[in-house]
Order: C-alpha cells, then structure tokens, then sequence
C-alpha cells in the first residue's frame, strides 16, 4: 500500500527573495506544473508533462517558494479519501489506519507529516477542507474567482477553487496573500478581494464576532463531531464572540444538487481524454470509436467511470429537466439561504466533516456512505463563498475539523476568526 503523500517527488526552486523564500510547498497533482509530471492520480495521464505552469505555481515560485513534490489525490479530485486514486491509497499521519481525507489527501498528509511546509489543493465539493479537518491541519476554500484556475486540470469547472493548506491559519493566509488576485487567462477570476491581506487579518480578534449556526448541518453528524464542535463555539464565545442558530432549509437537497452538476460537468471536461497522445491508448486498431472506449475504460478508474455515465445521463435529452435544471434551481436556492443567513451574521460555523475519519478501505465499496460525508461541504461550493477548516479538537483520538463560511471575498474575516482558534 501506498502510505506516501507523493505521486512524484521533485524540487523546484523559486526565487532567491520573496514571501515564501524559505518555505517548502507540496501542489496537488491536477495543478499543472511545467516539465513535472501532472497525472491527477489517474492512468489516464500517468506520462503527461505539461508543457506550461498553472499561474498559482507562476505566482508560488515568483514568491520564492521550493515545490518539493506532488502530491497524491482521488482520480480528478472525485472523491472524499485520496482512495480512489490509481497509485494506492495515502496514510492519514495524524490518525494512522485511517483515511486523510480527499480528494486533496496527499496535500494535507504531506503538510501533517512535516514532509513540506504548506501546500496547494483544489476544492470541488470540500476536498480542501476534508482533507485539513481529518489531518489536523488548516484549510481554505477561497470564494469562486478569487484564485485563477488556469492550470488547474478541471472536474467541475463552476465550483473549483484552488486553496492552500497549511498547519496554521496564519501560514494558510499567507500562501492565500501569494496566489488570490485576478489573471487575464482566467476570465471567472474577479477584481474583488485585491486589496484584501490575509496574512495580516489573523489576529486572532474575535470580539463582537457574530456566528449563526445552521441546525441542518449538526443533523445527524456524529456525537463525538458535535461535541467537539460545541467545545469550539464556548471556546470562541468565551473569548468575545456570540452565537446563534439559525435555518437554511435548501441544505437539505444541497448534496443531490452538488453531485448532479459535479457529475455533469464532470462528462463534459473528461471527454477531451482519449488516451491517444498519453495514457493507456494501446495504439489504434482500424476503428476509432472502439480505440477511444478501449481507451476510456482502461484509462478511467471506476469511481470516474461511475460519474462520467451519471453526468452524460443527468444532461441527456429528455432527462436535462428532470436532472440537471433541477439540480441548478436548488444551487440557486442553496445560495440565497447562505446570503440571507450572512445578513445576520459574519460567519456561518459548523463541523466540517459530519464524521471522523474512515479506515483505510472503509467506505470504497460504499459511494453513497462517501457522497454524504459531503454534506457540510459541498454546499459552500453550490453558493461561491469562501470558508476555512480549522482544528477543533479530536474525538477518540481522531482529528475534527470546523467548518467557517464567509461572505463572498470575505477571507479576512474567516481568517480572523479562524486564527482565534488556530
Ligand atoms: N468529495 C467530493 C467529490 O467527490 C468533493 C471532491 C472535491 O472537492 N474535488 O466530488
């Protein structure tokens, strides 16, 4: 079994000066790196070398910052245990037997085990926050547009962000400072938040803070989860902050919606991969169409094979209503709950995994169990804002994570209540 944190090791140097000089940095391995292997944790791409770097890794080695690996993901980010990937598993440092999470698992590991100082990872549906909250390290999801996605291999191209990871809040804030800002390669980055420092914002000042709490989001989750998030809220009321629930009931079909546009979007970006110029082709035979399934489905694991025919099913002719125009009505409503609970409050706090983490193999067989983990995740995506995963505590020895949504460009504030903690 795999129990590394990296697809391919390497060490490439940034400037001599810079913010990050003397850091350390592990990138995810759908984050396009030039003349280092890029395989989003799947045979399909096993021999791709990009040609060009994704601008965050332009801006990472501006910054001075030492790349020191890749690192190991779920194949294309689908996924919730770094399990799906086709090089084997990777081993949570902080809860040995189990899961790091996903699909950013090798990132958080690598940062966990001291392996690098801080990484990068992509968050789709949580797959930065995941990771952070079962490796006992801080992660932020920063909201869509602020960091440029050009580079990054897609999945689901409306609800990705890259974001950085890192074992405190202040040094996640400061790989933020390095890589948010707007990048005329990629048209959905925005202007807004360029002003923002987020480095300087954890000060950890949590007075008059106000946290409203969705009730739909500790539904169900694990006693010992919620106790831990319980202890994490007096912790923050006792240093100035005050609470309050609150109700968003479009949660309740927040996962649905998230996992019909992941899967549907999904379709339409893996159809580029035909296995003919990389990947498992096995060389043309006469008839293209046979060439490319052959290709497809030796190339694709079955995690993405799943999602792919999902996707083409959920955009079919007859079924788009049905599916897909249903799943954006719900992610329109998904939204308005989260602006209008944000009226209210600065920040919005609940348990980032509803669950530990799982053993090693525990939930594979089990896709449903795995979807569902993401319920406190995913709809943070479906609404475009930014939030943070921060150490809360650990129940049974294993590591918690709580989950604190901002408005949108409100990373300052989720930073700053998150460095009360962390
Ligand atoms: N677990 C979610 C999924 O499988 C999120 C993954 C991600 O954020 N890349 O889609």
């Amino acid at each position: 079994m795999a129990r590394d944190a990296f697809i391919t090791e390497a060490e490439i140097a940034g400037n001599e000066s810079g913010p990050l000089a003397d850091a350390t940095v592990a990138v995810k391995d759908n984050i396009s790196t030039q003349g280092v292997p890029t395989t989003c944790g799947s045979a399909m791409l096993e021999e791709y070398v990009p040609p060009y770097d994704a601008t965050v890794v332009e801006h990472l080695l501006d910054a001075g910052a030492t790349i020191v690996g890749k690192t190991n993901m779920d194949e294309f980010g689908m996924g919730t245990t770094t399990e799906t990937s086709a090089f084997g598993p990777t081993e949570n440092p902080a809860a040995p037997g189990h899961v790091p999470g996903g699909s950013s698992g090798g990132s958080a590991a690598a940062v966990a085990d001291g392996e690098a100082d801080l990484a990068l990872g992509s968050d789709t549906g949580g797959s930065v926050r995941c990771p952070a909250a079962f490796c006992g390290v801080v992660g932020i999801k920063p909201t869509y547009g602020l960091v440029s996605r050009y580079g990054l291999v897609s999945y689901a191209n409306s609800l990705e962000q890259i974001g950085p990871i890192a074992p405190t809040v202040e040094e996640a804030a400061e790989l933020l400072d390095v890589i948010a800002g707007p990048d005329p390669n990629d048209a959905t980055t925005r202007d807004e938040g360029a002003d923002s420092e987020y480095a300087a914002a954890a000060d950890g000042d949590v007075d008059g803070l106000e946290i409203g709490i969705p009730t739909e989001l500790l539904d169900g989750a694990h006693e010992g989860v919620v106790e831990t998030f319980w202890d994490a809220m007096d912790e923050l009321e006792a240093q100035g902050a005050s609470t309050h629930d609150v109700s968003l009931p479009s949660l309740e079909h927040a996962v649905e919606a998230y996992y019909v546009i992941a899967m549907s979007e999904a379709s339409s970006n893996l159809a580029r991969f035909d296995g003919v110029r990389y990947g498992q082709g096995g060389g043309f035979d006469g008839n293209w169409n046979e060439t490319f399934a052959r290709a497809r489905r030796d190339g694709f694991g079955d995690e993405v094979v799943r999602r792919i025919l999902l996707g083409t099913y959920a955009l079919s002719a007859g079924y788009h209503e049905k599916y897909y125009d249903q799943a954006q009505a719900a992610r329109a409503w998904v939204k308005q709950d989260f602006d209008e609970a944000l009226d209210d409050a600065d920040v919005l706090a609940s348990p980032t995994m509803p669950i530990p983490p799982f053993e090693l193999g525990e939930s594979l067989d089990d896709p449903m169990t795995m979807y569902l983990a993401d319920a406190n995740t995913t709809p943070v995506n479906l609404a475009d804002l930014p939030a943070i995963s921060v150490p809360a505590g650990e129940t049974d020895g294993l590591p918690v994570g709580l989950q604190l949504v901002g408005p949108a460009f409100g990373e300052e504030t989720i930073v700053r209540a998150g460095s009360a903690l962390a």
